[in-house]
Formats: C-alpha cells, structure tokens, sequence
C-alpha cells in the first residue's frame, strides 16, 4: 500500500498527472502491466455529479472545480474508473470489511473535515437523488444555528464537524487553559487536544465534549427513527475519544429518545479500518462501480 500527502497544486490537470504516475508507479513495484487493469476506484471529497462524472468544487480541493477526473484516468489507464463521494465509499469499507460487516442496514458518520455519512440499507448502499443521501451532517440540529460551510445555518456539521468544532474550540478556550496548554496556544487547538484534556479530566474540555455528544446524539435518533439501522460506524472524533468519553454518553442520550425496542438493538460502535480506511474506501468505489453495471461514461 501507498499513501501520499496531497500536496494539490490548485491545477487540477497538474495534480491529476501527479496521480497517475503515483499509480503507475504503484502497478510497476505490484508487477502488474498497465492492460491487467481491471478497474480504478476513486474516492473524492464531494460534491460529485454522478452524471457529469465530475468533482465539482470540494471546499478541501482549491481549484478543482467541475474536474472530470475518471474520464482523464480512463484514458491513462484504459480501464473504467468508477467516482464515489468519500462518505459513501467509506460507509462501503467500513461495511465490506470493517465495523459494519455482516448486517444489511446500517450507518456510517465521520466527523473529519465535515460530517460526512452514507447509507446502506437492505444490503447496498443508498444513494438517493442526485447521490446526496446519508448527508446528515447538514439536516440541522438547531433551527437558526451557527452558520455552516454549506450557507445552511444551524447544520450538525457546524457543532460537530472537525473543522468547525476547531474554530470553535479556539475561540472559546481561555489562553491559559489546559487544552491551549496542551496545543502550545490558543490558535494550535485541534480537537485531539480537547480529548487529551478531557481525559485527564479538565471541566472545559469535558463540558465541550459533552456539547459534541449532544448534538451528535441529536442527529443519530433521527437517524435511527427513519433507517433503523442494525449498526451506526462513527469514525474519527469519537472513534479517537474512545468509549468512555463519547460512546457510552452518547448511547446513553440516544437510547432516552428512542423507543426502547429499537434503540436497544441499534448498536453504535467505532470504526475500525483506522489509517487503513482510504485504501478500503478506493477499492470499494470500484466494487460498487462494478456490481452495479456501470461502465464508463456511466
Ligand atoms: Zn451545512
């Protein structure tokens, strides 16, 4: 396996060259002849189009806007390249070979940049329309909120994705607190800090983690009334933070808002591909291009 820091140069041709020979280089050490190749899995930020088959202008992707990456890969490669949404092809990986493996219904959340979350349901992944179910990350949890990235206010995302409960944290912690002490200042504040506070026990850093698990918690028994899923993966922040500090908490909120009946057979659980995830999440975007039929151009 292979693992590149990004490193985009804002040209997407540029960065899509960069790629492929990372690839190539990959197949040459593997031994494998370009020809062999069955199939490329991409898994990008979103938003994608699945009918223009483009990247369309992911806030972590600065100058790939409308960029249509499987085609280009296509025509190194000669192979169909098939584009999944990161959420969804993660929420496939943690399915096929991690936390979710062996059920038919169930939830994948992670709280890395956003809130990113896919769905599947009766053994398959839900996309919906326009490929944008399971992005629960912007249903809101307030009505009237903290503004999001999205232009919504109010969104989950705003109190619990990692880019926004940065901003968060490091306008509200005190400059001689523990978390800033821990992050050398204030403006160093990531939201490992918070946990390593919060594991020894600082009153901000628990107070702040139990706002996270509110709001999360908020959004699961949503969730959890209109899928029923026999598992939700949460990956990341709480999967970092362990069971103590976010699982148990949040398990406990959830289960005071769902009927017992259902909320007791729901289990909610870490991820459990850890560094892994990407890897899974590409070859998965490939399985799902190829179990579904599509071809390229499709
Ligand atoms: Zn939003």
């Amino acid at each position: 396996m292979f693992r590149r820091a990004a490193n985009l140069s804002g040209d997407p041709e540029r960065d899509l060259t960069a790629i492929a020979a990372d690839a190539l280089g990959i197949l040459a050490r593997a031994g494998i002849a370009r020809g062999e190749l069955g199939a490329i899995g991409l898994s990008s930020p979103g938003p994608i189009d699945p009918e223009t088959r483009c990247i369309l202008s992911p806030p972590n992707l600065p100058g790939w806007v409308d960029v249509p990456a499987p085609a280009v890969l296509e025509n190194t490669f000669g192979c169909p390249c098939f584009l999944e949404n990161d959420a969804n092809s993660a929420a496939l990986a943690e399915w096929h070979f991690g936390a979710a493996k062996g059920t038919r219904d169930a939830v994948y959340l992670t709280m890395s940049t956003g809130v990113g979350g896919g769905l599947i349901i009766g053994g398959r992944l839900h996309r919906g329309i326009g490929w944008c179910a399971g992005e629960v990350g912007h249903a809101p949890v307030e009505w009237n909120g903290r503004p999001c990235a999205c232009g919504l206010r109010g969104c989950l995302e705003a109190y619990v994705g990692g880019r926004a409960w940065t901003q968060h944290l490091r306008l509200k912690a005190s400059a001689g607190g523990r978390v800033a002490l821990l992050a050398g200042g204030k403006d160093h504040i990531q939201p490992e800090h918070l946990v390593a506070a919060a594991r020894e026990g600082d009153g901000f850093a628990l107070a702040e983690l139990g706002r996270f698990n509110d709001y999360l918690a908020r959004s699961l028994v949503q969730t959890i009334c209109t899928v029923a899923p026999e598992v939700i993966v949460l990956g990341t922040i709480p999967t970092a933070a362990g069971e103590r500090l976010c699982f148990e908490p949040i398990r406990r909120r959830v289960r005071e808002h769902v009927w017992p009946r259902l909320g007791e057979r729901v289990r909610i659980v870490p991820a459990a591909l850890g560094d892994r995830l990407p890897y899974y999440a590409g070859i998965c975007a490939a399985l799902a291009g190829i179990q579904e039929g599509r071809g390229s151009g499709s």
